[in-house]
């Protein structure tokens, strides 16, 4: 079937492809069939299209609740699963590094580095070659590997960070300065409280705390079925659930470390210090402790993945996208323009 996905991409863009365009999701249309990436909206989705869920985070799994064929890593589907106690019908697993064919048109699966099981796609049709990145980190942490640029036509990536001013120190140096004030707080007889996002920044909490402490690290029950995942995909994590008797009774009486969700308001008492890891910490006017951990690339890190990929045409979605914009344009040269996606600009974000 031959589908018309010219809603948003302005009209002399059209001239790069008869195929592909954006709506609410990249989607390509191959001579028989609809692929549909990251789709954030459903309903104008033809029911046999197949739906590509980059990662678990929940902006980005719509697709899930598509009626037709989904496709994901398992990974990604696993922790979709224990987030929401969802079962996902119509599944192909699409492992990073392996390619999917329809008709003339192939999808490969390539590491994103953003979380266990992240990945961009890229799309080959017989003309043009189309690299979405969904959310990409493009430096190594304590339980991903750092995103993979691939030579492409089309770029289409993320600008959650894409302003100068966001410039990450090294990770190994945000890496300890968590852990000593997890340190200090606890030689008070304070126990710090950290809010991360359930699944991909709680889980590297874990492995920070496991691998260079040996203090213990309760949980919400939130972040359990997440664990369970990375650690049967090799990241070895120890903890104890808060719901476990094991949990509760460390929590009451002993030192250790207690890792739960941003939006957590759940009244904890004196006894605990609250801190949040995310990027926005930059940026944060607010008084709480924050450390400048993300999942996410910084400016720099963008504007070198996108010149190694080396695309003749950008475009952004998320963040700052028109600061990204003006600034390819004045250090690469490049024209890039920004598709339309829902904000993520705040610090307290829900997933
Ligand atoms: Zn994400």
């Amino acid at each position: 079937m031959r589908y018309n996905a010219w809603r948003v991409f302005p009209r002399e863009s059209r001239t790069l492809n008869d195929r592909i365009g954006w709506l609410d999701g990249l989607v390509v249309a191959t001579p028989d069939i609809t692929l549909a990436v990251d789709p954030v909206r459903l309903h104008r989705l033809p029911h046999n299209a197949w739906a590509f869920v980059s990662h678990a985070h929940a902006d980005h799994t719509r697709g899930f609740s598509h009626r037709g064929h989904k496709q994901s890593t398992t990974e990604t589907r696993d922790i979709h699963r224990a987030l929401n106690d969802q079962k996902v019908t119509n599944f192909t697993a699409l492992e990073l590094g392996h390619l999917a064919k329809f008709d003339d048109t192939e999808v490969k699966a390539i590491n994103a580095g953003h979380m266990l099981g992240s990945a961009q796609f890229l799309v080959r049709t017989p003309n043009i070659t189309i690299l979405y990145t969904g959310d990409i980190n493009c430096v190594d942490t304590l339980t991903t590997k750092a995103a993979q640029p691939e030579k492409c036509d089309v770029l289409i990536i993320e600008a959650t960070y894409g302003s100068p001013f966001y410039k990450f120190p090294p990770r190994e140096n945000v890496y300890a300065t968590i852990v000593e004030w997890a340190l200090d707080t606890l030689r008070h007889g304070i126990v710090p409280c950290l809010h991360v996002y359930a699944a991909g920044k709680g889980q590297e909490i874990i492995r920070l705390f496991n691998s260079y402490t040996r203090i213990p690290v309760v949980v919400d029950q939130r972040l359990d079925g997440v664990n369970k995942t990375y650690h049967k995909n090799g990241n070895n994590l120890h903890w104890l659930s808060d719901h476990s008797t094991d949990g509760k009774e460390t929590l009451e009486n002993m030192p250790c470390v207690y890792v739960t969700t941003p939006n957590d308001r759940k009244h904890l008492g004196r006894r605990f210090s609250r801190a949040y890891a995310t990027g926005w910490a930059l940026s944060a006017k607010s008084r709480a402790t924050a450390f400048p951990l993300s999942s996410h690339a910084d400016f720099d890190q963008l504007v070198g993945f996108i010149r190694e990929c080396a695309p003749r045409q950008v475009y952004i979605f998320t963040g700052f996208a028109d600061e990204l914009r003006y600034a390819l344009k004045a250090r690469l040269g490049i024209e890039a323009r920004v598709v339309p996606s829902f904000a993520q600009r705040t610090l307290w974000e829900s997933y």
